[in-house]
């Protein structure tokens, strides 16, 4: 069976680095927020091109924390796309904010920009934007509705490390940024881990304190905060990853490029993209009709796959209040796409045979 991710593959080529810092730490005696942390928030700050990154436990933490920094709770309204992680949805109603979901655009799956006006009330304070499966959300628009409402951009770039848009990285593109490190992200820690990253200085010392039970300096807590850490020994390890991070990203292009080129199915609907660079391909999202049928067939000929996500967050049991809404695009897509298998361990031989068992369908 080809996995439709093989993390071990993926981590074994750090062996003698993870080993080594793994060591390092270990006699260093410091294990929550040492050097390697400070290295880490450093590197993946000029990474994204930032000022500031502030690693934190998970992806929803970063989220979460960067909302209650703003100040905004209950009464405040916030955009979110309907076609997203729940975890995006999670972070705004956490903090006693409404959300308010908009439709996608069916070529990219991100949030449809034209349709973000007409949802702006007197109460939206924030548009979250979602580079979801990897592939960055066109800002232009979304800049001038910022602009023009007064509303910060809060991304959740916790799929698409690295991705450009118009030269510029996620995490770099709006207000605010949360990232994840979940061991399955395209830079993935060995556990949970997270960051937020922004150039907004008072908003990044807000988000520390916040992060470290809402005290600006020690025993003096000015925020009911929270604890959120990355620990010293993932920020260890995610500094090993992080130099492979674009040549991982770049493999993750040339197969998606293969795929597109010679997957030839009409029962297929393939992913789209408008600039390569804009993706970094966290998944490769397919859309058929006959989903069940086909993921049986993937299973029958040897290639895992799964789907991203079956349910949308309006529609799940935690989110009940909205169990009326309407958003047929978004629940389309939810009962239409798979995923299927992209790593930068994928080989070449099993991008083949993907291929060919796809064309025999
Ligand atoms: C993974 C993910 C998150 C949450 O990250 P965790 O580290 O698992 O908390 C948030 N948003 C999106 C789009 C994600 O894919």
């Amino acid at each position: 069976m080809i996995p439709f991710l093989d993390l071990e593959k993926i981590n074994s080529r750090f062996n003698t680095e993870f080993r080594a810092v793994l060591n390092r730490v270990l006699i260093s005696g410091q294990y929550i927020h040492g050097e390697f942390y400070d290295s880490f928030c450093k590197n993946f700050a000029n990474f994204c091109g930032v000022k500031y990154a502030l690693g934190v436990a998970n992806g929803l933490d970063a989220l979460r924390i960067i909302i209650k920094a703003y100040g905004f709770g209950p009464g405040d309204e916030i955009i979110v796309p309907a076609n997203t992680f729940i975890a995006t949805v999670l972070a705004v109603s956490d903090n006693g904010c409404t959300p308010v979901f908009v439709e996608p655009d069916i070529d990219t799956y991100l949030i449809n920009p034209d349709l973000i006006e007409e949802k702006i009330t007197s109460k939206t304070r924030a548009i979250v934007v979602v580079h979801l499966y990897g592939q960055a959300v066109d800002m232009v628009k979304i800049k001038e509705l910022a602009a023009k409402y007064n509303l910060k951009i809060i991304e959740d770039a916790a799929q698409a490390h690295g991705a450009y848009f118009r030269g510029q990285r996620t995490g770099s593109l709006g207000d605010s940024a949360g990232f994840s490190f979940y061991p399955g992200k395209n830079l993935g820690a060995l556990g949970d881990g997270g960051a937020i990253t922004t150039n907004d200085p008072i908003l990044y010392e807000k988000c520390k304190a916040i992060a470290n039970y809402g005290s600006d300096y020690k025993y003096h807590h000015i925020y009911k905060g929270v604890n959120s850490r990355l620990d010293e020994l993932q920020a260890a390890f995610l500094d090993c990853k992080l130099a492979l991070l674009d040549s991982d990203n770049q493999r993750r292009r040339d197969i998606s490029a293969y795929y597109r080129a010679n997957i030839k199915n009409s029962r297929v609907v393939l992913p789209r993209v408008l600039c390569e660079l804009s993706h970094v391909w966290h998944l490769f999202v397919i859309r058929t009709t006959d989903r069940a049928n086909l993921m049986k067939y993937l299973s029958d000929n040897n290639v895992q796959s799964l789907i991203h996500y079956p349910v949308p967050p309006h529609q799940q049991l935690a989110y009940a209040e909205y169990s009326d809404y309407s958003l047929p695009l978004t629940e389309m897509i939810h009962n239409e796409v798979l995923s299927i298998p992209i790593s930068p361990v994928l080989e070449d031989n099993e991008v083949d045979h993907i291929v060919d068992v796809l064309n025999n369908y």
